[in-house]
C-alpha cells in the first residue's frame, strides 16, 4: 500500500483526557440528535428499518453510512429484530459497493460524535490504522482474550 504523505511524520502527544467524556448529540445533556432531527445528508435509500446516506466532504467515492431507523447507541442496543437484520441489509450494501472496480468494503462503527446507530461502509481501506503504531502481538492476543471472555 502507498501512502499519501513523505515520511517521517511526526507524532504529536495526545491532547489532555477528558473522563467522563462530554455528551454526544443524542445523548442526554448532549446537542439533538442529528439523524433524528434531519440535519443530516438526505437517504439515498431506506427501507422500513435503515435508510442509507452520502457523507459530505469525502475523498471516496462510494463512501456510505447506514443508519438505524430507531434511536439506538449501539449493536447491542439493536432490537434483536434489528441487530439480526443488520446483516441482510449490510451484505446488500456491501454488494451495491462492490459494483464496477471496488474489490473490498470496509464497515466502521465509531458512533463518537453522535449516539445513534450508524455504521460506515467504504470502498476501499483508510490510511490512518496504519499510521498508527503497532501494540505488541502480545497485547493484541490478551486484548482479545478479554473480548473471547466477555462473549460468554
Ligand atoms: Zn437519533
Amino acid at each position: 500500500m502507498s501512502l499519501p504523505y513523505e515520511e517521517p511524520l511526526i507524532p504529536r502527544p495526545p491532547g489532555p483526557r477528558r473522563i467522563p467524556e462530554p455528551p454526544r448529540r443524542g445523548e442526554p445533556g448532549g446537542p439533538p440528535c442529528a439523524i433524528c432531527t434531519g440535519k443530516t445528508t438526505a437517504a439515498v435509500w431506506s427501507d422500513e428499518h435503515w435508510t442509507l446516506h452520502p457523507p459530505v466532504g469525502g475523498s471516496l467515492p462510494g463512501a456510505v453510512w447506514l443508519a438505524s431507523r430507531v434511536h439506538v447507541d449501539s449493536f447491542s442496543d439493536l432490537p434483536e429484530p434489528l441487530a439480526a437484520d443488520f446483516g441482510r441489509v449490510a451484505a446488500r450494501v456491501e454488494r451495491s459497493l462492490t459494483l464496477g472496480d471496488v474489490a473490498r468494503v470496509h464497515l466502521y462503527r465509531w458512533g463518537d460524535g453522535g449516539a445513534h446507530f450508524h455504521v460506515w461502509f467504504l470502498p476501499r481501506p483508510l490510511v490512518w490504522e496504519d499510521a498508527l503504531p503497532n501494540v505488541t502481538n502480545e497485547e493484541l492476543a490478551a486484548a482479545a482474550e478479554r473480548v473471547a471472555a466477555a462473549m460468554d
